[in-house]
This record gives C-alpha cells, structure tokens and sequence, in this order.
C-alpha cells in the first residue's frame, strides 16, 4: 500500500482572525512534519505576540459590540447544530487528514467527526434547557441568578484526537455566548484549519471564533499573559498545566486545566475475564496509548494472574502495527518523532524495570517513522519510573496483588488521578474500591463510556476543575445574583438624626 497525501490540503495553514485568514505579521511559519516519514508536508502561519494581540482584540470586539452574546439562547443554539451537521458531513475528510497528521488509525479517526458533532449537539441543547435559581422570601425580597457569559475564552489543546478535543472547548464555550481563540498543538494543526470554513457556513459571526496557530511557549503563552482574555481552558501535561497557572495567576483568571494521567486498570478474580481483558487491551493500545485516560497499569489479582498476562501479552503481540491509512491497523505511528523518542526511552527503562512480555522496541518492517510495537511489561514493581509516569503510547506496566487493600493502594500509589478501571462481579466491592480510589473518573466493568452530562476531569497532578453537562456552562459563565425589594426597604436611617 502506498502512503497517499489526502487531496485537496491548503496550501498553507493560516491563522483565521475577525472572520479573515492571515499570515503572521511578521511572516513567520512552522513546519508540519507527517509521522509516517517525518517529511515537512506543509508549512504553518507561526503566532507571535502581536499576532495573538490582534485575535484578541477581534474577539473581545465581538464580545463587547457583537450579537453574539446577546442572542437568544436558540439562535446560537441553531447555528451549533449547524455546526454539527457540517462537522458530520465531513466525517470522511476529517478521519483522512487527522489521520494523515497525527498518524492514528484510520479507522480510530473515523468516528472523530461524529464525536465531536455531538460535543456541539449536545451544549446547544443544553443552553436552550438551561434554568437559573430563582429564591422567593414572601412578600419582602426576589432573589435571582442572571447567568452571563465572561469575554474572550482562550482554548489551548494538545495532539491527540485534536480535532475532537478542541470541539470540547469549543461547544461550551462559543454555546455559552463567550468569544474564542483557539490554539491547537503545534504538532497537528491539519484538522484545526477546518473550524474556519465551518463557522462561516453554520452562520458565526466575524471575530466570535479566532484560530491562532504556533508554539505554545509564544502564542499560547500571549494567550495566557493576555490581559482580555478572562478564561483559559488547557488541556495537556501536567507539567505545562502547573506553569500555565502560574502565568495565569497574577491576572485571576477563570482556570479550567485537563492534564495527564496513569490510570490503573484493576482486574479482580471474580472479573468476566475476556470482558476484563478487551478493555484492558483496547484502552492503552487504542489511539496508539496517546490517550489520557489509558489504563496504562493493569493490576491483575494473583491467582489469575499468569494466566491473565500470558493472554494479554499474546493480544498484544497480535495487534496489528501498520500504515495509519490503512483499515486494518489497529496502531498507527506515533505523532512526532520527538514523542517517538520519549516513548522508546521508556521503553528502554523499562526493560530494566520489568519483565518484557510483549514488543520492546520498533516492529518488524518499519524501520522508518514513529512506529512502536506494542509493548507489555510484566511483574512491574510500584516504584519503577514505568509506573509511575506518564509514558503516552502503547506501552503498558502490568503488577500483580492479593488483597483489596493492597490494589487501592497500588492504584492511588501515582501523582496523577484521572480515570480508574475496575473489573470484578463483586457489587460491593465494584462501589467500595470505587470510592477509594484517587481520580476523578471510575469506570466499573465498562471501556471507557462517555455520558457528556457527567463531570470530566481529574484530581492530584490531573487537573484542576470539571468540565462536562453543566460544569462546563459553569466554567464559561458568570453567575451574577440579584435582588429586589418586594416592599419597603426597611433600611436603619443613618445620618437621619434623633
Ligand atoms: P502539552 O505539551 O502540555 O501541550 C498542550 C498545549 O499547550 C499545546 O497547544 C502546546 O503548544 C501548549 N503549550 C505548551 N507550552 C505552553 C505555555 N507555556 N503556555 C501556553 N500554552 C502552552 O501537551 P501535549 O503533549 O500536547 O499533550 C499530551 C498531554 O495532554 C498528555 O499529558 C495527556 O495526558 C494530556 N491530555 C489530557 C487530557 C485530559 O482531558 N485530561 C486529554 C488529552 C490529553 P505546542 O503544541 O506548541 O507545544
């Protein structure tokens, strides 16, 4: 098979500034590097300070003089789900260039349009539902909340599943009334160069949504120094998170921060063990384990646990390793090759840190790329760095226990505290260990299912707030509570006199 560039790319990625594309002002570009042969395919607009500044200035213009946030709730809601039925029709051309840019499986980026189509979906319906409190005090006081959207929201977003992630800040924020600019990952900025033409066919106006494109160390960081822009929603490491709220916080802005994570997979006895094991396989080596909620530390319980990790070194061993345009690979190429490196590093550490059951290096056949194979370590001890660290990619640590006691604290022994994994037939132990755990998500017995109506974060080192249902519309609004005398205002006359 060969390994086509999908037709009909841009010439160039530009920013998208007040309803127009532009170049930097000082012509400054990146390149943008395919993970497959780490060739330049095509060049970047590259965001200085001064560029920042002038999308800034055209989304807080259409903050303060546009329609936008004073729309009724239904005309904006009308035009997201004009949105989501664009983003839908484009399903196939999306999945083609987020694949060809980040190097995930075809079929895996497939299925991303309609992800993020529903993001949209879902807060333009939820806007229109939306009710405020209202407090009654009989015949003396009304009280009640005027939800207000804040200004200019800045989105930062990482590189994987890109595409989908920035529709998660996009949705709530656009659908609450604030306006945008978005810096994706300077990695992948393919797929970021179709919100343009999108907004304008769904009916945006000029200057609500802003696309600035370059590093995060300049762009994002005018980003987050910018004195107009009132919100920041990151999502990426951990580490950049704990900067970026330093730089946030001489401004007291609204800080929503999406970070890293090292979820265990706990897998008990009395688990439906094939059930167990599809989940525990597909969540780290899906999206090529560059996903944040992977279960990326399997802990199996001892008495099925040869057994369990002779299974899953055999799946792993099977996957299918290959060109991410073609259908049958189920792990495409990394994303870059610095992210190549990192990975293979751990992959190195790791082989002095556990048993190597699966993989270990690049696959047979591709000797070229950011490709690795699938790799299992076994017999993992708790304080192995492939334990504890965020590796981000298809590598996993797999560590057996006996008791419950001894898992809870394995699986809380990270500094991160996204998501969880358990699998047992135990009802009461399934909610016990559940509510044990440190992460601010659990799944019991379930791949990772999202229900957008439920909160989406992490506590320790993954994150700080919730987004997700009505936390989100919380985060992009401001909720001003106001009220009124019924009668008299029965004030005590200072100054009045005897
Ligand atoms: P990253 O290096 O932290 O970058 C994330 C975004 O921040 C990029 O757009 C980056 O720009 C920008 N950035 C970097 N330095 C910045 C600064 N000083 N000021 C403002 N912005 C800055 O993360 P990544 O490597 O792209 O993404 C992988 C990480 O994201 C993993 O840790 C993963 O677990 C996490 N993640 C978390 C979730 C979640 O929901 N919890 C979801 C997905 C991913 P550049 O691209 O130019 O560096």
């Amino acid at each position: 098979m060969t390994y086509q560039k999908p037709e009909g790319l841009p010439e160039k990625i530009q920013h998208f500034i007040d309803g127009k594309f532009v170049d930097s002002i000082g012509g400054a570009e990146f390149e943008v590097i395919e993970p497959v042969s780490n060739e330049t395919y095509i060049m970047s607009a590259s965001a200085q300070k001064e560029d920042v500044d002038l999308a800034v200035a055209a989304a807080k213009r259409a903050f303060d003089e546009g329609p936008w946030p004073k729309m009724l709730a239904r005309e904006r809601s009308r035009i997201l789900h004009k949105v989501a039925d664009i983003v839908e029709s484009r399903d196939e051309q999306l999945a083609l260039i987020e694949s060809w840019d980040s190097g995930l499986p075809i079929t895996q980026a497939k299925g991303q349009a309609r992800r993020a189509a529903e993001n949209f979906r879902f807060f333009a319906d939820l806007i229109v539902a939306q009710q405020d409190n209202a407090f009654r005090v009989p015949g003396r006081q009304m009280n009640y909340v005027n939800r207000k959207p804040i200004g200019v929201a800045g989105l930062i977003t990482p590189w994987n599943v890109p595409f989908m992630q920035e529709s998660w800040k996009l949705a709530p924020a656009l659908a609450t009334g604030n306006t945008v600019v978005l810096k994706p990952a300077s990695y992948t900025p393919l797929s970021a160069a179709l919100w343009p033409e999108i907004f304008r066919e769904a009916g945006m106006p000029d200057g609500v949504f802003n696309l600035i494109l370059g590093s995060g160390g300049v762009a994002g960081d005018a980003i987050v120094k910018h004195p107009d822009v009132p919100l920041i929603s990151f999502t990426g490491d951990s580490s950049t998170g704990a900067m970026l709220s330093t730089n946030a916080a001489p401004f007291l802005k609204g800080l929503s921060l999406e970070l890293g994570g090292k979820s265990p997979s706990v897998v008990f006895a009395d688990a439906d063990l094939e059930e167990a094991l599809d989940a525990t396989v597909f969540s780290v080596f899906s999206l090529n384990g560059e996903r944040c909620t992977a279960g990326s530390r399997v802990l199996v319980q001892r008495d099925i646990y040869d057994d369990f990790v002779a299974r899953y070194a055999e799946r792993a061993k099977n996957i299918v390793v290959g060109l991410p345009s073609d259908p049958a690979t189920e792990v495409g190429a990394l994303v870059h090759p610095s992210h190549f490196d990192k990975v293979m590093s751990y992959v190195e550490i790791g082989k002095s840190e556990g048993r190597l059951v699966a993989g270990g290096g690049r696959p047979e056949g591709f000797p070229e790329g950011n490709y690795v194979a699938p790799t299992v370590f076994a017999d993992v001890k708790p304080d192995a760095r492939i334990f504890q660290e965020e590796i981000f990619g298809p590598v996993v640590a797999i560590t057996p226990f006996d008791t419950d006691e001894e898992a809870l604290e394995l699986a809380n022994d990270t500094k991160y505290g996204l998501a969880a994994y358990v699998w047992t037939s135990n009802l009461k132990r399934a909610h016990n260990f559940a509510h044990g755990i440190e992460s601010g998500m659990v799944w019991l017995n379930s791949n990772n299912v999202r229900d957008l109506r439920t909160p989406f974060g992490g506590v320790k080192a993954s994150g700080l707030g919730r987004e997700g249902g009505y936390r989100s519309i919380d985060f992009y609004t401001t909720q001003q509570s106001i009220q009124i005398t019924l009668n008299e205002a029965h004030s005590p006359r200072f100054g009045a006199g005897k």
